[in-house]
C-alpha cells in the first residue's frame, strides 16, 4: 500500500462530466489499495470570474476579503468531487485548507506556507477515507483565510506530499506530460519520460506552463517525486525527480517566454558605479531583472540593456525616466515585441557546442539574436516576437531532429 497525493487542475474539474472522470480516477487508486489524498483547484475560470465579480464592486478591495472570496472556488471543487465520489460508493471526506492543517503567514493573496499540521488528514486516511483538500488556501495565525498565489494548488499538492511523506505526487492536467517543446508550436515535440528538478525549474520559469515553479522548488527541497500526467488519458506521464540518466541528452527541452520587455539605456558614462545605480533603483522598487547586457565602452560611453517582465515595463520605464539626470544617459529605448527562447538540458555542462548549434540553427532561419544569456543548464536568446515560433521550431529540429 502506498500513499499517493493527486492534484487536479481547474480544467480537469471544470464540469460535472469532468468531475465524474476525476472521481473514477481517484476511486480506482483507492480500490487498488492505496491511500489517496486529492488536491483540487477551482473549476475552469472560476478564480478569474470571482476576481471580476469583486472588481465590479470595488477595484481596490482589501486582500483579506479577496482571499475569503477566492478560497471559495477551491472549496466548491472539493465538495463537488466528494459528492461525486460518494455517488460511486467510496468513503470520502472533503476538507478546506485550514481543516487540513495548512498554516501560512499573513501575506494575503500570496501567502507563504509556514507549516502543515497533518493530523486530521492522517486520521481520515486511517478511517480509510479518500481525503479531498481544497488547494491554494490556508489560515494565518489570526485565524484568517489566506491564499498562496495564482497557480498555488500545485504547491499545495507538493507541500502535502512532503508533509505526509507520500510515495508520489501526481499532478493531473490537460496535457499528458512534459514535452521537449510546446506541441502547439512544434509538431514533432516529444513527451519526456523523466526530467530532473533543475531542468523542470528552468522550463517552468521559462514559460513552459505545466507546473508552477514554486511547486518544483519545493519538490526539489523536500525530494518529492512528481509525475505530470493527463486526467483524461490513462497513460504514464513525465516523472520529475532528483537525478536522471543523461546519456546523450544534451538538451531536454526548448522553452519560450513572451512575457518579456527590454529596456536599453544608450550613451551612459563609462565610469564605475553606473550599473550599480541602475540596478539598485530597480531592486528598491522590487522590479526583477532577467538578462543584462553591457556593451564595451567606446568614446567614453557605453550602453546597458536589460529585460523585465512585461507587467513591470511601465514602472521600470518611469523609474529610468525619473532618474535620467542622475543616471546620465543619452537615450532610452524600450520594446515589448520580444521573446525569450531557451534550450534547457542538464547534459550541457559536459557537452561544449550546444550554444553554437543553437545559434547556427537561428542563423540558418534568418533569426537575429538581440541578447544572449547562459547558465550551466540553459542557453537563452532574446529575439523579435515575430520570430518566436520559428525559432522554437528550428532549435527543436536541431536537437531533436
Ligand atoms: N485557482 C487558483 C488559480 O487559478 C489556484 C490554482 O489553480 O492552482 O490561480
Ligand atoms: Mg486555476
Amino acid at each position: 500500500m502506498s500513499l499517493i497525493v493527486k492534484k487536479f487542475g481547474g480544467s480537469s474539474v471544470a464540469d460535472n462530466e469532468k468531475l465524474r472522470n476525476v472521481a473514477r480516477v481517484v476511486t480506482k487508486s483507492h480500490a487498488d489499495g492505496h491511500q489517496v489524498v486529492v488536491i483540487v483547484s477551482a473549476q475552469g475560470d472560476t478564480t478569474d470570474d470571482l476576481l471580476e465579480k469583486a472588481a465590479g464592486l470595488n477595484k481596490s478591495a482589501s486582500r483579506r476579503e479577496m482571499d475569503m472570496l477566492l478560497a471559495c472556488g477551491e472549496q466548491m471543487s472539493a465538495s463537488l468531487l466528494a459528492i461525486a465520489i460518494e455517488k460511486l460508493g467510496f468513503p470520502v471526506i472533503s476538507l478546506t485548507g485550514w481543516q487540513a492543517g495548512m498554516q501560512t503567514d499573513s501575506n494575503h493573496s500570496s501567502a507563504r506556507i509556514k507549516k502543515i499540521d497533518p493530523e486530521r488528514v492522517r486520521m481520515e486516511l486511517d478511517k480509510n477515507n479518500i481525503v479531498i483538500i481544497a488547494g491554494f488556501q490556508g489560515i494565518n495565525k489570526f485565524g484568517d483565510v489566506t491564499t498562496i498565489g495564482r497557480g498555488g494548488s500545485d504547491t499545495t499538492a507538493v507541500a502535502f506530499a512532503a508533509s505526509l511523506k507520500a510515495d508520489l505526487c501526481k499532478i493531473y492536467t490537460d496535457v499528458d506530460g512534459v514535452y521537449t517543446a510546446d506541441p502547439r508550436v512544434v509538431s514533432g515535440a516529444r513527451k519526456l519520460n523523466e526530467i530532473s528538478f533543475d531542468e523542470m525549474l528552468e522550463l517552468a520559469s521559462l514559460g513552459a506552463q505545466v507546473l508552477a515553479s514554486r511547486s518544483v522548488e519545493m519538490a526539489k527541497r523536500f525530494r518529492v517525486k512528481i509525475e505530470v500526467l493527463s486526467s483524461f488519458r490513462d497513460c504514464p506521464g513525465t516523472i520529475v525527480k532528483e537525478v536522471v540518466k543523461m546519456e546523450n541528452m544534451q538538451v531536454s527541452g526548448v522553452a519560450r517566454d513572451n512575457n518579456v520587455a527590454r529596456i536599453a539605456l544608450i550613451g551612459l558614462q563609462d565610469v564605475p558605479g553606473v550599473a550599480s545605480r541602475i540596478f539598485t533603483l530597480l531592486a528598491q522598487h522590487k522590479i526583477n531583472v532577467d538578462i543584462i547586457l553591457q556593451s564595451i565602452g567606446r568614446h567614453e560611453t557605453k550602453d546597458i540593456s536589460f529585460t523585465v517582465a512585461k507587467s513591470n515595463l511601465p514602472d521600470a520605464r518611469a523609474l529610468m525616466e525619473d532618474h535620467r539626470d542622475s543616471l546620465c544617459y543619452e537615450a532610452l529605448e524600450v520594446s515589448d515585441q520580444i521573446s525569450k527562447v531557451s534550450a534547457v538540458g542538464a547534459g550541457m555542462v559536459n557537452n561544449p557546442g550546444v550554444a553554437a548549434r543553437m545559434f547556427e540553427a537561428l542563423a540558418g532561419a534568418g533569426v537575429n539574436i538581440q541578447m544572449i544569456s547562459t547558465s550551466e543548464i540553459k542557453v537563452s536568446v532574446l529575439i523579435d516576437l515575430a520570430d518566436s515560433d520559428r525559432a522554437v521550431q528550428v532549435i527543436h529540429q536541431e536537437f531533436f531532429g
